[in-house]
C-alpha cells in the first residue's frame, strides 16, 4: 500500500500529524525519513496535538527517546545519534506496546526487521512544499491509510 500527499505549508503538514494522530492504535510503529528540514518532527508534532499532547514536541537528537504522555503515550526516538554504531537498541523493551512508537532515523536502528512498520518518507520539493509518502506491506495500517486519502 502506498498513498502520496502534497502539503504547502508546516502548519498543512501539522493537520496532517494531527490526523494520522488521532487515528494511530496501541502498538503502532511509524517512521520518518528526509533530509534535515524535510518536516519529520514537525509532522511528529502534529501528531502529539492528535494524540492530545500538549507538552511541546521537540527534536530529541541527544536523548534517542522522548515520551509524551496523550490519549496513547507517545514513544518519539530519534535514532540519528545511533549512525554507524550498529547497536541493538532493544526499542521493543523501551516501549510497553500500549503507546504509538514514531522513529525518525530508522535506518540506524538495528532492531527494526521483525517490524513492518509504516514507512513515511518526506521529501522537500521546495521552501514550503512538500511530498508525504506513506507506504507499507502490512494490513494493520490499511483503514489508517484509508482515512488519509
Ligand atoms: P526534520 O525533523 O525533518 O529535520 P523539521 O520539522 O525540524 O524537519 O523542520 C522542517 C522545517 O521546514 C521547519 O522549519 C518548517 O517550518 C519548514 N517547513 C516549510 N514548509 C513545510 C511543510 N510543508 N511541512 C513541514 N515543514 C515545513
Ligand atoms: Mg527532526
Amino acid at each position: 500500500m502506498k498513498l502520496e500527499l502534497i502539503t504547502e505549508t508546516p502548519q498543512e503538514t501539522k493537520n496532517l500529524g494531527e490526523k494520522m494522530g488521532s487515528l494511530s492504535e496501541p502498538n503502532m510503529v511509524w517512521t520518518m525519513s528526509g533530509d534535515l528540514g524535510a518536516g519529520k518532527t514537525t509532522l511528529t508534532q502534529g501528531i502529539a496535538r492528535g494524540l492530545g499532547i500538549t507538552r511541546t514536541v521537540s527534536s530529541p537528537t541527544f536523548t534517542i527517546l522522548k515520551i509524551y504522555q496523550g490519549r496513547l503515550p507517545l514513544y518519539h526516538f530519534d535514532a540519528y545519534r545511533l549512525e554507524g554504531t550498529h547497536q541493538e537498541l532493544g526499542f521493543e523493551e523501551m516501549i510497553d506496546g500500549e503507546g504509538l512508537t514514531v522513529i525518525e532515523w530508522p535506518e540506524y536502528m538495528e532492531d527494526l526487521e521483525q517490524t513492518e512498520p509504516l514507512r513515511i518518507t518526506l521529501h522537500r520539493l521546495g521552501e514550503d512544499r512538500r511530498r508525504i509518502v506513506l507506504e507499507t506491506e502490512n494490513e494493520k495500517y490499511a483503514a489508517l491509510m484509508e482515512a488519509l486519502k
